[in-house]
């Protein structure tokens, strides 16, 4: 997602926003199909878009998703979100040739599929996001005199620590800690993800996909920017904080469950 033209009431300027994807080239002489993968990043980065373009405040400078680093993942992720759900399956879930909408049992199968390994993925990105912020929660006045020790050290004191799952990332390598520009905020899609889940609720519990429900949304959160802090965004359209429960449950996590 690219913004050409940011959203201001202050320039008067209506949003300009593109969405380009690069996806497989079918072989010669058929149809360009998505990947499940590849329709997840369309969903995702779409997210990016609607955030874009349903933009409405004053100043350029907080326009669309000019938000808070830890924040521009959530209404992304939330539009993510809506590939299963089946009102919208039954818009664009279609198969090219019959026209027969893709089977529930195969609905099915993906939400069973979604919690695979997710004991292995989450702890790995913990430790990733951990990492990440202990190198730059140093205050310069202590020396590292060894990278393995100090990262068993990071990961250890969040009882990450797990000798069977050694971490994925080391620090030579990991190059959102220095270089990608997240410095300290890797663990922002994690975080996104739990205001994400939290949303996803909220719309369960009111009735799910309706004009009143996206109104709220839109009007709370998708529309502000960053002109209001992020967590009293959240606030405003949740009710409350968010909650943690709907991330472990999805995550198939909770115990109870
Ligand atoms: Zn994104």
């Amino acid at each position: 997602m690219n913004s050409l033209v940011k959203q201001s009431k202050l320039l008067n300027q209506k949003p300009v926003v593109v969405n380009n994807m690069n996806v497989s080239k079918p072989p010669q002489g058929e149809v360009t199909l998505l990947s499940y993968d590849e329709t997840t990043t369309l969903f995702h980065e779409f997210g990016h878009a609607i955030h874009g373009l349903l933009s409405d405040v004053t100043y350029p400078r907080v326009s669309g998703t000019a938000v808070q680093r830890d924040f521009v993942e959530f209404p992304s992720q939330v539009n993510e979100m809506w590939i299963l759900w089946p009102e919208v399956l039954d818009n664009y879930a279609i198969h090219y040739q019959t026209g027969e909408r893709l089977p529930q049992a195969w609905v099915d199968k993906l939400h069973e599929s979604a919690t695979f390994n997710e004991g292995h993925a989450t702890t790995s990105y913990l430790s990733a996001a951990v990492l990440d912020l202990a190198w730059h929660s140093l205050d310069g006045s202590q020396e590292i005199t060894s990278v393995e020790e100090f990262e068993k050290n990071a990961i250890r004191d969040y009882g990450l620590h797990y000798s069977p799952v050694p971490t994925r990332y080391r620090s030579t390598y990991f190059s959102h800690i220095f270089a990608g520009g997240y410095s300290a905020g890797y663990y922002g899609y994690i975080w996104s993800e739990v205001l994400d889940a939290d949303t996803v609720e909220w719309f369960k519990e009111n009735g799910g996909l309706n004009r009143k429900n996206g109104d709220h949304f839109r009007k709370a959160l998708m529309s502000r920017g960053g002109s209001v802090d992020s967590m009293q965004m959240f606030r405003n359209f949740r009710g409350r904080d968010a909650e943690i429960e709907p991330l472990l449950r999805r995550r198939g996590l909770l115990h109870n469950d």
